[in-house]
C-alpha cells in the first residue's frame, strides 16, 4: 500500500492526523523492531524520532524498501546503547513511516504514525536488527453507563488540565472532545501528557479500556494538582516581588526624611564598622583589595536586595578570618614529653616518634616537614594523640572528617556566583580556630571519594602540599590564603586506600591496638577519671576492682581500641550517679557481679569452644581495618566427583590457596591415613563463614589445609589453637603480615596457643611481654608439623 498521497507536511497539525482511525490499517505478523529511548508511541499518535543507532538505520531501511511498516518498543533502560532482547519491553506499537529526512551526519530523522497495540511473540533474527513475530492486539471494552461516564470525567480532567498546562494548546480540548472511541481518546491524551516512560507504558499494555482510562484518571488528578501548585506558588513570588518594590520606596522615603531632619544612616555605620575591622584584621595585599573594592560596592547597592546581604556576607568572612593572628610555638621537647605521657599510657615508640618530628621543626626553621598520618583501627587513641600534640605545641585544634567527602567544594568551596554559597571547610575551620596556625586534623583520609564534581584528593593534595599551600585560593573567598604554617595532622583505619600521592607526602605512624593488659592500666589512668569527671562522682564514689575491669573488657567489647570499653565504663558511671540521686551514698565496687548487674547479660560468649566440636573447622587469624580477628574455616564433603567448591567472598588469592591446600592434603594422604584416591567420589565444600566481609590474602592457607585434614580423618582440631601462614604445594609454611594485630585479636577471642610461621619469630618482639608469657606460639617450617599440634589424636573426645 502506498502512503505517499497521505503523507503529511511535518510541520503539518498534528492533531489532524491523530482524528483519522487507523484502526482498520492491516499490519503484516512479522515486523522490524526499532528500540525506542525515552518515548511512548500509541495507536494514532505521529511522532518524529532520530534515528542514529546502526541497527536502528537499518531496521527503517528495510521497513522503507518494502511497506513502511516497522514495531516501535521502548527499552527499558534508555541509557542501553544496544539493548539485548530482554531489555525490551514486551508490548509495543505497530507503525508507519510517512516522511524520512537523511541529515549529513548519516543521522536520519522520521516521523511515526503509530497504528496498533502488538505483543512481541518472539523474535525471529536479534543482528543486525531485531525482527520478531508480533500479536495485534485490539481494546477490550463494553459499552456501558460506567465507561461513558469515565470517559466524560477523564475528558473534563483533561480539558481543566490543558487549559491550566503551559505546554499544551488549547486546540486539544476540541480534538479530544470530538472522539467517540473511549480507547482512543485514553491514547490521545497520554501520549500528550508529560509522564514517565514507565507509566505510559503501563497505559499502552493495559487492553481492558475501563482499567486504562481509570488508571488515566489517577494520573491526571496528579498532574492537575502539580500544576495547581505551580501556579499557586508563581502568584506569591509575584505578590512577594510587589511587596519588595513598595518596602523599596517607602525606605527611600524614610531616608530623604531622615537626611531633613539631619539624623545618621544606619547604613553608612554599618559599613565604617566593617572598614574598622578590616583595618584591624591586617589583610595581606590582595586580600585587601578585595575587600576595598566590595566595601565600595556596598555603598552603592540598595540594602534591600538580596545582592547586599551577598556581599555583606563575603565581606564578614573577609575581615573575621585569623589573616594575622598566630599562637607562639611551644618546641620545648621535655614539656611535649610530660603532655604526651600525660595524656597517654606507653605507646613509647610512637611517642618517640613525635617528640622526634618536634625537634626537627625545632632545628630546621622552614616549616615544609612531612605531613604525621597516625593509622590504625577505631579507638586507639589517633585523635586523643593529635589533641596532646597540639596542646602540648600551645596551638589551637581543629578537626574535619573526611570520611564521604566526594565534592571538591567541601574542600575548597563554591564560587559566589551560586546562591547561598561558603567557603569550603578548611577555611570555615580555620575560622573556626581564630589562628592561622592551628593543629589541623584530617580524619579519615583513607575514605575520600571522587565523583563527577571534581576529585576532593587533588584539591586535598594542593592544601597539604608546602609548595602551594602558602597561596591556597577558596572558590568563594577568590583571593589566596596562606595555609603554610597550618600544621596538618591526618588520620586512617587504612593505609591501601589512601591515594598514593598523597600517602607519598606522609609520614606514616602505625597504631597497632592494644592487649587486655594495657586496656586495664589505660583504664585505670584515663578512662576512669575522665568518665568520672564526665558524671560528675567524686573521689571514693566509685571503684573498679581489677577483675571487674577484665570482666568488661573480655565479655561486653570486642575491639581493638577503647572506645566500646570507655563507653561502657561510661555506663557504669552513670548507673552509680543516679543512685546517688536517689540516696545511695555508699561507695560502690565495680566487680564482675555488679558489671552483670549494671550493664546486663554479657555480650561476647566464648563461641570458639562451640564451633569446633566438628572436624573440618579449623581457627584462623585474619587482619582487618578494625584490627585483628580469628576467622572460621569450615570443610565438608559430600558424594560427588572431584568438586571443590569455596563460599564466603574469598578474593583469588585466598581461593588459589585453598585449592593449594587441597593438593597439599591429596598428595599427602597416605601419611595423613586417608584413601589415596578419596577425591575420585568426593565433592569438598570450603566455607568461611562472616560472608559479607571480603576476605583474601594467601595467610589462612595453612588453616585451609588443616581444615580439610581435619574433616578428611575425622580428627577434630584443638580449640584453643589459632594459626596463620602461607603455604606451598611442597608443604612448606612461609611468613606472613600483620602478626601482632593477629595476636592481639586472637587473645581477645580467648585464644591460647598460636601456630605461625617460624620467619615470624621476629615480629613477636612488637608483643608485650605479659602476653608472650601468658600464650604459647608454636613455630612451624612444615604444614606437618602444624597438623601433628592442632589435629587431637584420632577418636579423642572433642574439646
Ligand atoms: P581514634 O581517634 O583512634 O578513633 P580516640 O583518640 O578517639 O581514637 O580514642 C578513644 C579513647 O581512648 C579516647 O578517650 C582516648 O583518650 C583513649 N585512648 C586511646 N589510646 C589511649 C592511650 N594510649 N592512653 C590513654 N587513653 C587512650
Amino acid at each position: 500500500m502506498s502512503t505517499s498521497e497521505k503523507e503529511p507536511e511535518a510541520k503539518e497539525e498534528r492533531f489532524v492526523a491523530v482524528e483519522e482511525d487507523v484502526s482498520s490499517v492491516e499490519v503484516p505478523e512479522e515486523l522490524g523492531i526499532l528500540p525506542l529511548r525515552g518515548v511512548v508511541i500509541f495507536p494514532s499518535a505521529i511522532v518524529p524520532l532520530l534515528i542514529s543507532r546502526r541497527s536502528s538505520l537499518k531496521v527503517v531501511e528495510e521497513a522503507l524498501a518494502g511497506d513502511r511498516m516497522l514495531g516501535v518498543v521502548g527499552q527499558k533502560n534508555p541509557e542501553d546503547e544496544e539493548p539485548g532482547v530482554e531489555a525490551l519491553y514486551a508490548y509495543g506499537t505497530a507503525g508507519r513511516i510517512l516522511k524520512m529526512l537523511k541529515y549529513p551526519d548519516n543521522s536520519v530523522r522520521i516521523l511515526v504514525q503509530g497504528l496498533r497495540r502488538i505483543e512481541l511473540v518472539d523474535y525471529i533474527q536479534v543482528t543486525p536488527c531485531f525482527r520478531a513475530r508480533v500479536r495485534l492486539l485490539s481494546d477490550a471494552s463494553q459499552p456501558s453507563k460506567d465507561l461513558e461516564a469515565l470517559q466524560t470525567h477523564v475528558v473534563a480532567q483533561f480539558a481543566k488540565f490543558v487549559s491550566l498546562s503551559p505546554y499544551l494548546p488549547d486546540e486539544l480540548q476540541v480534538v479530544v472532545m470530538n472522539i467517540k472511541d473511549p480507547g482512543r481518546v485514553a491514547d490521545l491524551i497520554a501520549s500528550n501528557l508529560n509522564i514517565s516512560v514507565e507509566e505510559k507504558q503501563e497505559l499502552l499494555s493495559t487492553l481492558e479500556v475501563q482499567a486504562r482510562l481509570q488508571k488515566l484518571s489517577v494520573i491526571l488528578s496528579r498532574e492537575l494538582e502539580l500544576v495547581e501548585l505551580g501556579q499557586k506558588i508563581q502568584t506569591q513570588v509575584q505578590s512577594e516581588l510587589t511587596k519588595n518594590q513598595k518596602e523599596f520606596y517607602l525606605r527611600q522615603q524614610m531616608r530623604a526624611i531622615q537626611k531633613e531632619l539631619g539624623e545618621g544612616d544606619s547604613r553608612t555605620v554599618d559599613i565604617e564598622e566593617l572598614r574598622k575591622k578590616m583595618e584591624a584584621a591586617q589583610l595581606p595585599q590582595e586580600a585587601r583589595k578585595a575587600a576595598e573594592n566590595e566595601l565600595d560596592r556596598l555603598r552603592m547597592i540598595p540594602p534591600e536586595s538580596a545582592e547586599h546581604s551577598v556581599v555583606r556576607t563575603y565581606l564578614e568572612w573577609l575581615v573575621n578570618l585569623p589573616w594575622a593572628i598566630s599562637t607562639a610555638d611551644n618546641l620545648d621537647i621535655p614539656h611535649a614529653r610530660q603532655v604526651l605521657d600525660e595524656d597517654h599510657f606507653d605507646l613509647d615508640k610512637i611517642k618517640d616518634r613525635i617528640l622526634e618530628y618536634l625537634a626537627v621543626r625545632k632545628l630546621k626553621k622552614d616549616p615544609k616537614s612531612p605531613i604525621l598520618c597516625f593509622v590504625g583501627p577505631p579507638g586507639t587513641g589517633k585523635t586523643s594523640l593529635g589533641r596532646s600534640i597540639a596542646r602540648a605545641m600551645g596551638r589551637k585544634f581543629v578537626r574535619l572528617s573526611l570520611g564521604g567527602v566526594r565534592d571538591e567544594a567541601e574542600i575548597r568551596g563554591h564560587r559566589r556566583t551560586y546562591i547561598g554559597s561558603l567557603p569550603g571547610r578548611i577555611i570555615q575551620n580555620i575560622r573556626n580556630a581564630g589562628s592561622n596556625n592551628p593543629l589541623f586534623m584530617l580524619d579519615e583520609v583513607d575514605k575520600l571519594g571522587t565523583d563527577f564534581r571534581g576529585d576532593p584528593a587533588s584539591a586535598l593534595l594542593e592544601v597539604l602540599d608546602p609548595e602551594q599551600n602558602n597561596t591556597f585560593v577558596d572558590h568563594y573567598l577568590d583571593v589566596p590564603f596562606d595555609l603554610s604554617r597550618v600544621m596538618f595532622v591526618t588520620t586512617a583505619n587504612l593505609l591501601d586506600p589512601i591515594p598514593p600521592p598523597l600517602r607519598d607526602r606522609m609520614e606514616v605512624i602505625e597504631l597497632a591496638g592494644y592487649t587486655e593488659e594495657e586496656k586495664l592500666q589505660i583504664a585505670r589512668r584515663h578512662l576512669i577519671p575522665k568518665q568520672m569527671r564526665e558524671n560528675g562522682l567524686e573521689q571514693g564514689q566509685i571503684s573498679f576492682t581489677d577483675e571487674g575491669l577484665t570482666h568488661v573488657i573480655r565479655h561486653y567489647t570486642r575491639e581493638a581500641g577503647l572506645r566500646n570499653l570507655e563507653r561502657e565504663i561510661g555506663a557504669l558511671c552513670r548507673k552509680v550517679a543516679r543512685g546517688i540521686t536517689e540516696g545511695h551514698t555508699e561507695p560502690v565496687t565495680i566487680d564482675p557481679a555488679r558489671v552483670h548487674d549494671f550493664l546486663g547479660a554479657e555480650r561476647f560468649l566464648s563461641e570458639v569452644a562451640e564451633r569446633t566440636q566438628e572436624p573440618g573447622v579449623a581457627i584462623g587469624m585474619a587482619w582487618t581495618p578494625m584490627g585483628g580477628e580469628i576467622m572460621f574455616v569450615e570443610s565438608t564433603k559430600m558424594t560427588g566427583k572431584k568438586g571443590l567448591t569455596l563460599t564466603g567472598h574469598l578474593g583469588d588469592v585466598m581461593k588459589e590457596s585453598a585449592q593449594a591446600a587441597l593438593s597439599y592434603v591429596r598428595a599427602r594422604a597416605e601419611r595423613l591415613g586417608i584413601a589415596a584416591d578419596f577425591f575420585e567420589n568426593l565433592d569438598l565444600h570450603i566455607h568461611v563463614p562472616a560472608g559479607a566481609v571480603p576476605k583474601d590474602g594467601p595467610s589462612a592457607g595453612v588453616t585451609i589445609a588443616t581444615s580439610l585434614a581435619s574433616l578428611l580423618t575425622g580428627r577434630v582440631v584443638r580449640h584453643d589453637i589459632a594459626m596463620t601462614g602461607e603455604i606451598t604445594l611442597r608443604g612448606k609454611v612461609l611468613a606472613v603480615g600483620g602478626i601482632k594485630e593477629k595476636v592481639l585479636g586472637a587473645r581477645r577471642a580467648g585464644i591460647t596457643t598460636i601456630i605461625m610461621p617460624k620467619r615470624n619469630e621476629k615480629d613477636l618482639e612488637d608483643i608485650p611481654d605479659t602476653m608472650r608469657r601468658e600464650m604459647q606460639f608454636i613455630f612451624v617450617d612444615t604444614i606437618d608439623q602444624v597438623l601433628d599440634h592442632a589435629l587431637e589424636p584420632r577418636n579423642a573426645p572433642p574439646g
